[in-house]
């Protein structure tokens, strides 16, 4: 059983969180668990909230792309409102696949 994060983000967020398993939007490859909190659509991931990276995708800085198609998925910055640092995703780059 995955633990769900609970602390000042998920609260300003309703307090409903899931777990996601995203995997990428061209090859369907399975890359991260995510815990996805509140409503609303994927637009960033913050690295504090991805539970597994299936293949250790480098999430330093920069762009990030698809380890098995070389697919851009997002490039990583800083999300001002929260100071909190998040893969901004390129539109259609992750899929839910559970
Ligand atoms: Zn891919």
């Amino acid at each position: 059983m995955i633990k769900i994060k609970n602390d000042r983000f998920r609260s300003s967020r309703g307090g409903a969180s899931k777990v996601l398993t995203l995997g990428c939007g061209s090859c369907r490859s399975i890359i991260f668990d995510y815990q996805k909190d509140g409503k609303g659509n994927l637009i960033r991931l913050y690295l504090d909230r991805i539970t597994n990276n299936y293949h250790n995708v480098e999430l330093q800085s920069g762009s990030v792309k698809c380890p098995a198609c070389s697919r851009a998925l997002g490039n990583i910055s800083i999300y001002k409102k929260e100071n909190r640092v998040a893969l901004f995703l390129e539109r259609g780059a992750l899929v839910k696949l559970s």
